[in-house]
Parts: structure tokens; C-alpha cells; sequence
């Protein structure tokens, strides 16, 4: 082999043994799932130049729609089932059960196809027929149950952790207060961030749904900056946490809704809890804006994206006007708006939420539904 040649190929399999320990922690390549598992995470860091151009700041997307599964939920999806494998609680053949409306069951049916296990989702039976049949075609047994509160016995998580006590070699993978979930953040998204910033982040913000990401990212921000990365939480309406935070601890009833979807929490889980006391500030972001941004970024930016993304951009902004110009702030692009078209860019759907006369006329072109 010429040397140059042996060179950059040793260079070229550090550099995969790297990226793969970002992906799965401590593992090693030993351990390396086939397909899907490898094609988590490492995603761009995308800089959306209107937005920063506009703030005088460096506004920064982590690019969570590349991930295979199409979501920021695929890492999580994989560090709780390396995770279960670690501590041996799940075998070859076994099953993955979980309660989840959309992104984690999705990213868990992926992980199970490339790893041999059965996938069973408890899901509302709210939730769009699209994605039951994206479920279903990746393999998934799907169970669409009766839409109650969390509190109620017959909730879709309590069926999926039920069910998943009833089998043999099977786990409920608990995704809201299993903190493996926050661990693959923090061992991946987080340093990933790190790295492509080169150190020069002044604040992460994002909404929650676990809060595994915003937990693990800020862990990991925290650390690797001695304390100066400051951590914003972003809610939409009907999200309880930032009252709890601008109350010094108070839990209030849930009120309001959004359409947001996957964001917004009733209480402080595990995932969440890893962290809550470390968050330096936070908002609540109404809908109006959030419509308005998702626009926004397609027309400007050229990213069709979700309303988590867009939430989570408009947060990154207002952190950006708090802390002045030349800041750098960095947010999640959860997922695309792919699985939500139908109704995000449906004028009559827009219009019963009262959202279609508040876009600016020259967005409204993109509701072409
Ligand atoms: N955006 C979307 C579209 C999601 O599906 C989720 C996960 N439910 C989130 C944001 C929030 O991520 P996390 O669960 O890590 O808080």
C-alpha cells in the first residue's frame, strides 16, 4: 500500500471509531449495529443566515431531520435500547414496548428492525393515519388505544408498561423517565454541538418533550464550557414548565394547547429532573409565532421543518436579543414538517386554529392545501 494511501485509511477508521463513540457511548466498535445504528447522529450545524443576519448573532440549527428515522428521537431511541442490552435486560429476540405518539416509536421501530427485535407501540388513537401506517411498515405492532389522561390507568404509556410485564424477555422502554435517554444526548448531540462550534456557544435553547435533549446537551454544555453556556427551556402554550421555573418550583394544572407536537410537559420528569436546577432562563412561545417562523424558514432558509423546529428557532432568537449582538446561540431542528403537512399547510385546518390570517400575506403562498 503507498504510504500516503495507509495514511489517510488509518485516518479514515479513527475517524469512523470517533464518530461511532459518539454515537453509542463506551461501547466500541466491537459492539456495532448493523445499518440504521450507524447512521445516527453526526449531523450538520446549520447556520440560518436571515435569522442571524436579522439579530446581528450567530443563530445555529443542529440538523436533527437528517437522522435516518427523521428525528431528533432516533439517539434516544438507540442509548435506551444499548442501555437495556448493557444491563441485560433484554435478549436476541426479544421485545421493545413502548407508549409514544410519533418521533420515538418511530425511531425505536427502526432500531428494532436493525437489531432483530420485535417492536410493539401503545399510541392515542388521536394521532394521524399516517403515521400508524409508517409504523406498521416499519414493522411495528401498533395498538391504538382510547385518547385518556396520564393519570387515568388505561393511558397509552401505563398499556405499553403492562403489556411489556406480561411478556417474556421484553422491556418498556419508558422514554420519559429512563434516563439513557438523556444519556445519548449528553454523549452524543451534546459533544457533536461542542465540537462544531469550536467551543464558542453562549446558549443551547429548545422546547421539551422528556426533556432528554434539553438535559443532556445542557449537561454536556455545561461541563465542557466550565458553567458559561447558559440553557433555555422553550414552551409552547399549555406546557407547565415555564411557570414552574419563573415560580421557583411550582407545578400548575395544565392549561391551553398548541400545535406543537411533541413538546409541551405536564410535570418535571426523571429526564428533565437530571437538569431543571441548572437551567438558566425560559419562555413561552405562542403559536402565532411559531406558524409564522415555520414559514419563515422555508421561505427564507429553504427548510421545510416541523413546529417543535419552529418553536425552537423563535426561541433561539428572543435568547439571542437577550444576551446582544455577536452572540452565538444554538437550537434543535427537531424533525421536517413532512409528517405534519396536512395540516400545517392546510388553510382550512390553519384557519380553525385561527392561525391562517396572522401569516404575512407574502408567506401565505406555502398553504397551498
Ligand atoms: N420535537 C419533536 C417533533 C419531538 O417528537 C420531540 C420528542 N417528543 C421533541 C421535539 C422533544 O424532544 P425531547 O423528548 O428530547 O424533549
Amino acid at each position: 500500500l503507498h504510504p500516503f494511501r495507509a495514511m489517510l485509511s488509518l485516518l479514515r477508521a479513527s475517524r469512523l471509531a470517533h464518530s461511532y463513540q459518539l454515537q453509542v457511548g463506551k461501547r466500541g466498535l466491537a459492539s456495532a449495529g448493523p445499518g440504521f445504528v450507524n447512521a445516527v447522529g453526526n449531523t450538520p450545524l446549520i447556520y440560518l443566515k436571515t435569522l442571524s443576519e436579522q439579530t446581528g448573532c450567530h443563530i445555529l440549527g443542529k440538523a436533527e431531520f437528517q437522522n435516518p428515522g427523521g428525528s431528533v428521537k432516533d439517539r434516544a431511541a438507540i442509548g435506551i435500547i444499548q442501555d437495556a442490552e448493557e444491563k441485560g435486560l433484554i435478549q436476541p429476540g426479544g421485545t421493545v414496548v413502548e407508549g409514544t405518539a410519533g418521533n420515538t416509536g418511530i425511531g425505536l421501530a427502526h432500531v428494532c428492525r436493525s437489531k432483530g427485535y420485535k417492536c410493539v407501540i401503545f399510541m392515542p388513537n388521536t394521532q394521524s393515519q399516517e403515521k400508524i401506517d409508517l409504523l406498521r411498515m416499519l414493522g411495528a405492532e401498533v395498538h391504538p388505544v382510547p385518547a385518556v389522561p396520564y393519570e387515568n390507568p388505561h393511558n397509552y404509556n401505563h398499556q405499553a408498561r403492562d403489556y411489556a410485564a406480561t411478556l417474556h424477555n421484553a422491556i418498556w422502554t419508558d422514554q420519559f423517565d429512563n434516563t439513557a435517554n438523556t444519556r445519548a444526548h449528553y454523549l452524543t448531540t451534546g459533544p457533536e454541538i461542542w465540537e462544531q462550534t469550536q467551543g464558542k456557544v453562549d446558549a443551547f435553547v429548545c422546547a421539551t418533550g422528556t426533556g432528554g435533549t434539553l438535559a443532556g446537551v445542557g449537561k454536556c454544555l455545561k461541563e465542557k464550557s466550565g458553567g458559561k453556556a447558559q440553557i433555555w427551556l422553550a414552551d409552547p402554550p399549555g406546557s407547565v414548565l415555564h411557570a414552574y421555573l419563573s415560580s421557583g418550583g411550582k407545578l400548575v394544572e395544565r392549561k391551553g394547547s398548541s400545535i406543537t407536537e411533541g413538546i409541551g410537559q405536564g410535570r418535571v420528569t426523571d429526564n428533565l429532573a437530571t437538569f431543571i436546577n441548572d437551567v438558566d432562563g425560559s419562555l413561552t412561545i405562542s403559536d402565532e409565532k411559531s406558524i409564522v417562523m415555520l414559514y419563515q424558514l422555508l421561505d427564507t432558509e429553504g427548510l421545510y421543518l416541523g413546529a417543535s423546529t419552529a418553536l425552537n428557532v423563535v426561541a433561539a432568537v428572543e435568547v439571542a436579543q437577550k444576551l446582544g449582538k455577536g452572540s452565538t446561540i444554538v437550537t434543535a431542528l427537531c424533525d421536517g414538517a413532512y409528517r405534519y403537512q396536512s395540516r400545517l399547510f392546510s388553510k382550512q385546518w390553519l384557519r380553525s386554529k385561527e392561525l391562517y390570517d396572522i401569516i404575512p400575506d407574502h408567506l401565505k403562498k406555502y398553504a397551498v392545501l
